[in-house]
């Protein structure tokens, strides 16, 4: 599909199968593990679920390539599974790369505790301020990995800084743009060179599964699925064909949850029991200026610490009706949490304090409900 067709009509029809499967409108699900073989030479070309090519992976990846401008994707079994077959195909005995400091919990225990163990050396570096970078570069610095939208605590990223420092020294760029969707934020428009998604999150955005995608050139994606290929991180064609029937609405959801943030954020900004609120489209944010020129949207994620610490967030939470308390994000119904005892719970707490996630910091996924009402249950729950 050609990219001057806008991301509504591709996020419709980007990789459905033509001619129709059997004529069907909606691609059914290809439950069958293997496929008769058809005098394919490679074993990667094999249609076999774990290969990640039966009809659901195909129509799917295509999509998700087109949505971001990109040539390919991969669809895998969680978005922890993109992230770690994305750095162990580029990365390996004695190789190091620079890694941002304030990331999703998972990502950053599995670089700051197990990473080592494949002979894999990192610096962190602060995503927000390229000032640090140069000096921490190696002869054996191989990529640059960040977050476009941090986890919890919504700092954006230097990302042009990032994508031109990358082509500077030859890295390969790798950004998670989990928060800000495909609707939000197009790596591939800004150079980089590979993007990560949890599809748990925003592009199922139903909190029905567990998945993940990575999405750059085909060059880079053919390795990467080569990889996944044998670490098995495969996704089952029926979780393909829900995220594939749950992308379609990405648009509309990600408008409201954009509209409904940013009026929630002003509400919390205004309200006297909230110490401080984290969320890049308000104008008081230091951030506030880049997510301007980097985003089409601020996402429906905040963070906030509220007066009185964690004794104040634990009653606001017992009070809280409508907000649903659970980890994970991006689903249509709101939730609530403490990052440090869900998400970040693998950090210790020195760990967390040191990129300035408190015990108390209460982080927000804001659904598509009606605004009003998930203000009225806010004030209520502040009161
Ligand atoms: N990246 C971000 C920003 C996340 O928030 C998460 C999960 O919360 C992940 C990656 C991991 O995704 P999954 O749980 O699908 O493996």
């Amino acid at each position: 599909m050609k990219n001057n067709i806008k991301i509504d009509t591709k996020l419709i029809h980007s990789g459905e199968p033509k001619p129709k499967i059997g004529g069907a409108v909606s691609i059914p699900i290809f439950q069958s593990a293997m496929y008769e073989y058809t005098g394919e030479n490679s074993y990667h070309d094999i249609k076999y679920i774990r290969l990640n090519n039966t009809p659901n992976h195909i129509a799917i990846q295509e999509k998700l390539a087109a949505l971001e401008n990109a040539e390919s994707s991969l669809v895998t079994a969680s978005g922890m599974a993109a992230i770690t077959a994305s750095l162990l195909t580029f990365l390996g005995q004695e190789d190091h790369f620079l890694v941002q400091d304030t990331l999703y919990g998972g990502t950053h225990t599995f670089v700051n505790h197990e990473i080592e163990k494949w002979g894999i050396k990192f610096d962190f570096i602060d995503g927000t301020s390229s000032d640090s970078w140069e000096e921490k570069l190696r002869p054996q610095t191989k990529a640059i990995y960040v977050e476009s939208m941090t986890n919890p605590l919504l700092q954006v990223t230097d990302l042009r800084a990032v994508a031109e420092f990358a082509k500077k020294h030859n890295l390969i760029s790798i950004v998670d743009n989990t928060f800000p969707s495909p609707i939000n934020f197009r790596p591939a428009e800004w150079d980089f060179d590979l993007s990560c998604h949890s599809c748990t999150k925003y592009l199922n955005g139903h909190s029905d599964i567990v998945a993940g995608c990575v999405i750059g050139s085909t060059e880079l994606i053919g390795k990467i699925t080569q990889q996944l290929n044998h670490l098995g991180g495969t996704l089952d064609p029926h979780a393909c064909f829900l995220l594939h029937r749950g992308v379609k609405t990405l648009s509309l959801r990600m408008t409201r949850h954009n509209k409904s943030a940013l009026k929630i954020a002003q509400f919390l900004e205004r309200h006297p029991a909230v110490e401080r609120v984290n969320y890049p489209g308000l104008e008081t944010n230091p951030h506030y200026k880049r997510a301007k020129e980097l985003f089409d949207g601020f996402s429906g994620m905040l963070s906030f610490e509220l007066k009185g610490g964690l004794e104040s967030a634990n009653q606001f939470l017992k009070k809280v009706t409508l907000l649903v308390i659970a980890p994970s994000l991006g689903g249509v119904e709101s939730l609530v949490t403490l990052p440090a005892t869900t998400s970040h719970s693998g950090m210790s707490q020195e760990e967390r304090q040191r990129i300035g996630i408190s015990d108390s910091l209460v982080r927000m996924s804001i659904g598509i409900e009606d605004r009003d009402d998930l203000i009225a249950d806010l004030e209520q729950a502040l009161s």
